[in-house]
């Protein structure tokens, strides 16, 4: 079929639709009101967002210690653009590193407790460009089955570029792992790789199970944190909301939740930075993270060094709405973070959900596969530090109200 026809027949025609999974097109979910994407947001302030002139509560961003509004975040935001403009138009390698991207690395080792880090310009590029560059031909890959995208998609261009082998364990399954581990021979170098805090479930991966089982089979262990920077540990992520910081190989972040900004880092042994940092190719060949993000970030740590409370704060707050809503009856799964999935099952009733609560002027996000497994579909909501009690109230107040109409996987 010609390229664009292909398009078209999936924006327009059901078959179309379901060739790619999909119970209904494009088209008639925007027609229906249950095409939850791209909903251009007119106006933020963080926990309300406008939307056609509507107010609504958001509980669908990664924000979780509320700092994209805070004063001094943004301050620094421009003066940064003040002193080096608004783009470093280059790469690290060559005109793309600042004063400022050092200052970064520096803050970040320390924060997460390694020696050194590596600011990429996206957290995606992270996963992308350190799993390939650390691995070497015929090494093998373990992944959690649930890791996010940009794992996935790391593991595969390692497997293209260095013909690396991949097994996946079920789901927080440390005797899973085991079994495969022990079946594996003992030369080739091993890496298993986890989300710390799993981006849609909201579960917290079992460090203290998984590391000695690696360490038993000589593996290294790599956290992707991106959900668990401002949450877990003080902040500082999974390894040190266990204790365990110093047994985590490889630590991976995101500042696009709690760290209000956008680009991403690797934190680890100095030598293996350095190796990431030459090898890289999504850090090689894109330009550098530009330095109003560079200095949001560093605003950020800032803030939650001098106010730590907002770490306990958005955990309170989630404690309470999960208690909540397991109270109600809702399927929330495994979580014990701020990320709260209503688990829903099928897809159109996870559609027919999201909308539900739109109305109710709740914002959330719809998961569908191939993000979540395959009848999981679910809605993914989420918490902030700033979000106020009446904010919650009205919340569970809402999903109190709409538990019958939302169909729930028991
Ligand atoms: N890892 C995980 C677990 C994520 O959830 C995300 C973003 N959703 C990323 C990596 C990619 O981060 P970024 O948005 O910085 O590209």
């Amino acid at each position: 079929m010609d390229l664009f026809e292909k398009c078209k027949t999936f924006y327009d025609d059901p078959a179309g639709g379901q060739r790619y999974g999909y119970p209904i097109t494009p088209r008639a979910a925007q027609a229906a009101g249950v095409f939850p994407y791209f909903i251009p947001i007119e106006h933020a302030e963080g926990t309300e967002v406008f939307i056609h002139g509507k107010k609504y509560i958001m509980i669908g961003s990664n924000n979780y210690v509320g700092l994209t509004n805070h004063p001094k975040v943004k301050e620094a935001a421009i003066e940064a653009v003040k002193k080096f403009g608004t783009s470093c138009t280059g790469s690290r390698f060559l005109n793309g590193t600042l004063d400022l991207h050092i200052e970064l690395e520096e803050r970040l080792a320390k924060y997460v407790g390694m020696e050194a880090a590596l600011v990429f310009s996206t957290g995606f590029q992270v996963n992308l460009g350190t799993i390939p560059a650390i691995m070497d031909k015929d090494d093998i890959i373990i992944t959690d089955k649930e890791v996010h995208a940009s794992i996935i998609d790391g593991v595969r261009m390692a497997k293209v570029l260095k013909s690396v082998q991949i097994r996946t364990y079920k789901h927080n399954d440390p005797a899973d792992l085991e079994a495969i581990l022990k079946s594996l021979p003992a030369e080739p170098a091993k890496l298993v790789i986890v989300d710390g805090v799993f981006s849609m479930g909201g579960d917290i991966a079992k460090l203290p199970e998984l590391i000695p089982i690696c360490r038993k089979y000589g593996a290294r262990f790599m956290s992707d944190d991106a959900h668990a920077i401002g949450v877990l540990g003080g902040g500082r992520g999974t390894g040190w909301h266990f204790g365990l910081q110093k047994d985590v190989d490889l630590v991976m972040g995101t500042f696009s939740k709690s760290l209000a900004s956008v680009g991403g880092f690797i934190a680890g042994p100095k030598e293996a930075v350095h190796f990431i940092q030459m090898f890289a190719r999504p850090f090689m060949f894109s330009a550098s993270l530009p330095p109003s993000n560079v200095a949001t970030v560093l605003a950020c740590l800032d803030v939650l060094e001098k106010e730590p409370e907002r770490v306990e704060r958005v955990n309170q707050i989630a404690a309470r709405v999960r208690s909540e809503l397991r109270g109600m009856g809702y399927n929330i799964g495994r979580t014990e973070t701020p990320i709260i999935p209503i688990i829903i099952g099928d897809m159109m009733d996870a559609l027919n959900a999201w909308k539900i609560l739109f109305e109710a002027g709740i914002y959330t996000n719809v998961a569908l596969p191939p993000s979540v497994p395959d009848q999981m579909s679910l809605l993914r909501t989420s918490y902030m530090a700033t979000h106020t009690d009446e904010q919650v109230d009205r919340v569970l107040g809402v999903f109190k109200k709409v538990k019958d109409l939302v169909h729930v996987r028991g």
